[in-house]
């Protein structure tokens, strides 16, 4: 899946301490293939891989402590931004009720997503009136009628005898005469789009003034979606889209292109037959769906944010060459707190929250302070070889702290699991461990 591509190929950036622009290159060139193989519009692929690679090579990714998490970093910030940036809100009309067209191919998910979206409406104390303009498909009055006695939402019909757009207009009517402040007209689809159906469609446009025109698109089906989408577009205005069948196998081409070609945002996306599988589509989170990183990229952001590149560098040196003391220990301390409570912060480490010692490791300010002390009442000996603190000198230095030996004790202790989990955390970070893989 296009997930695991990018993920073979992350995992490669991760393995690697340094980054060269040829592993940039490299990595892009993979980005790429999987991108098109996921069927993703090539020319939407031909611009992202543009603009992320330009960021990589601008950013000097080569240079930074985490070069692998970096570009990943980038590549989400960029996927995000092609899926909308932001999540984009339904429109609403200055006078109810806001009318909400639903057009697409036959087999897409209009009906269904008709009637989630009167559930989604109805969760927020709106009373929508559905409307059956499909007089075409047989059943299609009835798959309606159901939808709406499950939810018990009115659904507005005339039977398959009377034309769809007088339907529309006649439904728009009992709407207001209701005090219904949504109406959801859900219309015909056909196999391929076909000038009488477009035709039918513009006139339904013409006489409900629609205040969102949205296509459902079937995710499963790649870039001809998209295509499709173009063609409506074209003909009626789209103000936005929803994205059916995502709890498929989807291969992500439809998602990654869609508002590139259309212009259009994805504002809804379904996940299910159930009536309540549908919610705002969030790029944000389609991206960490498709990067298959989930809590992984705000941790990544939360520590760039937080963390002095340089200094954790210097600190990783340290690490690796056993050479980490108690000074770096205060700082490293003070750094994690920046981040944030870190049992929280650990909890999105995949393997650290099962981590031993780890329960005694919450810091607060308070404790922060303590420990400062007890360090500063060590010898520049001991805080350089933590190991020659025999009894004795643990309670000369719990006494020129003003802790207990007890406390010293702890904090050795503690000292000794940070430099377990630092070892760990590092080479997570810059190796590539099986936990990161496994996300
Ligand atoms: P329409 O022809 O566009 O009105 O499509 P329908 O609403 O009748 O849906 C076609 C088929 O797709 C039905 O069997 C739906 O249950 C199914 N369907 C719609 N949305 C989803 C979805 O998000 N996930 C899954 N798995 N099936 C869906
Ligand atoms: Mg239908």
């Amino acid at each position: 899946s296009l997930t695991n591509r990018l993920q073979n190929v992350f995992g490669k950036l991760r393995g690697k301490g340094k980054v060269t622009e040829d592993d940039i290159n490299e990595a892009m060139r993979e980005v790429r293939l999987a991108l098109l193989e996921a069927d993703v519009n090539f020319k939407v692929v031909k611009d992202f891989i543009a603009k992320v690679k330009e960021k990589a090579l601008g950013l000097e990714v080569s240079k930074s402590f985490t070069p692998g998490m970096v570009i990943i970093d980038i590549v989400n910030k960029e996927m995000t931004e092609l899926m909308g940036g932001t999540q984009s809100k339904l429109a609403k009309a200055n006078k109810p009720p806001t009318v909400l067209m639903m057009v697409g191919l036959q087999g897409a998910g209009k009906t269904t997503t008709t009637g989630k979206l009167a559930r989604l409406l109805q969760k927020g104390n709106h009373k929508p009136l559905l409307i059956a303009g499909d007089i075409y498909r047989p059943a299609a009055i009835k798959q309606l009628q159901v939808l709406g006695e499950q939810i018990d939402a009115p659904v507005f019909t005339l039977g398959d005898q009377t034309s769809p757009v007088e339907i529309a207009r006649a439904g728009l009517q009992h709407a207001k005469d209701n005090g219904n402040d949504y109406v959801i007209i859900d219309t015909a689809g056909r196999l391929h789009i076909d000038e009488a159906l477009m035709e039918e469609l513009k006139q339904i446009h013409q006489v409900t003034k629609p205040d969102e025109v949205l296509l459902v698109v079937d995710a499963m089906t790649g870039q001809d979606a998209v295509n499709v989408a173009q063609s409506f577009h074209e003909q009626l205005e789209l103000t936005g889209v929803v994205l059916t069948k995502l709890d498929g196998d989807t291969r992500g081409g439809a998602a990654l292109s869609v508002k590139a070609v259309t212009g259009k945002p994805i504002k809804f996306a379904a996940m299910g037959e159930k009536i309540d599988a549908l919610e705002p589509f969030h790029p944000d989170r389609m991206a960490s769906r498709i990067l298959g990183m989930g809590d992984m990229l705000s941790l990544i952001e939360k520590a760039q944010a937080n963390i002095d590149a340089d200094k954790a560098a210097e600190m990783e040196r340290k690490m690796r060459n056993a050479e980490f003391t108690f000074d770096d220990f205060l700082e490293q301390m003070a750094q994690v707190r920046n981040l944030g409570p870190i049992d929280q912060l650990m909890d999105m480490l995949p393997g650290m929250n099962k981590m031993k010692g780890m329960k005694d490791m919450k810091v607060d300010e308070k404790q922060i302070d303590r420990v400062e002390a007890i360090v500063r009442s060590m010898t520049k000996e001991e805080k350089q070889k933590p190991e020659i603190l025999n009894h004795s000198r643990r309670r000369r230095v719990a006494a020129g702290s003003g802790t207990s030996v007890a406390e010293v004790n702890r904090l050795i202790k503690q000292f000794d699991d940070m430099r377990k989990m630092m070892k760990q955390f590092s080479s997570m970070m810059g190796k590539g461990s099986k936990g990161m893989k496994g996300l």
